[in-house]
């Protein structure tokens, strides 16, 4: 990074990336770009011992086993991996209906010989092995607590201004900056978006019988409710991580009920499976949402992440499809950089879109179609998808196509994806 003063005395920096976002998308791709040794600068307006505090965010993220390829071939893995239990089955359930949807690591043939769909992690473990990752990295710099409060592209390069004065100058700005993106309403892309009649709570529950490594999601009238398995804990001993969702107007009452009666519900809709279930630790809610930008892209400035798609968490997929965008991105980019091109031509911006596009409207159409067809309880809707459930689960190809989707390993895929260096 080359720092030089303008005629108006601001201080002008210039890298061959600006990202602005630095949380689990923007963190992993200014890794890649880095590691490639591209000069990368993120700015994230957030103070990183909030971002790592237990209180800033209580999810927990199915990485899918192509995401872990990436993120073993970045070396980011290996500072979470202890924070990280394999999903081996994954169990698919209409309310009490006794028909279920197995999904079993066994099924999937030679090629994955064992691999297990993907593992459960808390967000928080990731944000903490990005951050120590990103320690030591030269060509790597992170300006924490700053906003970009304005950017243009003029020319050859794009103009970013931070909130603190200083000017960046970079052919290719990304933003990584969530759902809310401002810099999406700055380059003025327009985009689908719907709130959910839902809100998901979040929590972790302690139970006496061991998951086994099995993901239970259990379509209940007002919406998936999903236990999925975590790692022992020293003190509560076998857990997992809850997302059920509600309607909107029955969260604030059951938020405030106290642990004994949360729990009491918690059992109600989980039955005995694990024996005595208990709450363990705080509870957090998330608002839910579908939004697509109309574009990905604009001269010199591309989104990624949430900021370009955020989709519903039935299928615990949000994440893994910005790690795909990391990987498409950073293999265009680093590419072009090798062969000295303009990293923010737009013709290299469009082959990340082409790429990308596809895979992120397909997810989001499957995840909000499931959505739709298993949160209701009219009757003759329910006995079709108990038929649907039971006959799929008689089709092993079927099931395979599948769990190679919730594997992320289907369609054209990035050097990174498929655990290659760029
Ligand atoms: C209940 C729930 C469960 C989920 N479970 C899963 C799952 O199991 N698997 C999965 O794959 N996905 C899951 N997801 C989705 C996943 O959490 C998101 O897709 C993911 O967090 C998006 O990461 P991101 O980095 O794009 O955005 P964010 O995590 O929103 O990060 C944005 C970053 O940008 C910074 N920022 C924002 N504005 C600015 C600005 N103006 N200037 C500078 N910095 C800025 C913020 O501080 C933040 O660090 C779930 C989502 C929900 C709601």
């Amino acid at each position: 990074m080359n720092a030089t003063k303008t005629s108006r005395g601001r201080r002008t920096e210039r890298a061959d990336c600006v990202i602005a976002g630095g949380g689990l998308v923007g963190a992993t791709l200014a890794i890649a770009l880095a590691e490639a040794g591209l000069a990368v600068t993120v700015v994230d307006r957030a103070d990183p011992k909030t971002l790592t505090a237990p209180p800033y965010d209580g999810r927990t993220s199915a990485i899918a086993y192509g995401s872990q390829r990436l993120l073993d071939t970045l070396g980011i893995w290996p500072g979470m991996a202890e924070a990280a239990e394999p999903i081996h089955d994954i169990r698919v359930s209409d309310g009490g209906s006794p028909l279920f949807l197995h999904f079993s690591f066994g099924e999937l043939g030679e090629r994955y010989a064992g691999a297990p769909f993907g593992w459960i992690v808390e967000n928080r473990a990731t944000r903490l092995a990005l951050y120590e990752r990103v320690q030591g990295m030269e060509s790597l710099t992170i300006r924490w607590r700053r906003s970009v409060a304005d950017w243009s592209a003029e020319g050859a390069m794009a103009r970013v201004d931070l909130d603190d004065g200083t000017v960046l100058e970079t052919p290719l700005l990304i933003a990584a900056d969530g759902s809310d993106s401002a810099l999406r309403r700055r380059a003025r892309i327009a985009a689908t978006e719907w709130t959910y009649p839902q809100a998901a709570i979040v929590c972790v529950a302690a139970h006496e019988a061991p998951h086994r490594g099995i993901a239970h999601e259990r379509f209940l009238p007002a919406g998936p409710f999903a236990l999925l398995p975590m790692t022992d804990d020293p003190q509560a001993g076998h857990r997992s991580s809850i997302v059920w969702t509600e309607r909107p107007a029955r969260v604030p009452g059951l938020m405030a009920l106290d642990d004994d009666a949360f729990s009491e519900e918690l059992q109600h809709r989980f039955g005995d499976w694990y024996g005595e279930m208990r709450v363990v630790g705080p509870r957090w809610t998330y608002p839910l949402r579908l939004l697509h930008a109309e574009t990905y892209i604009r001269p010199r400035f591309a989104l990624i992440g949430d900021a370009a798609h955020t989709i519903h968490p039935i299928a615990g997929q949000g994440l893994n499809l910005g790690l795909r965008d990391v990987a498409a991105l950073a293999e265009v980019v680093v590419d072009a950089h090798r062969l000295g091109l303009d990293l923010g031509a737009t013709h290299l911006l469009k082959r990340y879109e082409r790429w990308r596009r596809f895979d992120n409207l397909a997810l989001m159409a499957a995840t909000d179609g499931l959505n739709r067809l298993f949160s209701n309880d009219i009757p003759p809707v329910r006995w079709a998808r108990d038929i649907g459930i039971a006959a799929v689960n008689r089709m092993p190809g079927m099931k395979r196509f599948f769990m190679q989707h919730a594997m992320g390993t289907v369609g054209v895929l990035p050097k990174l994806i498929r655990g290659e260096k760029l």
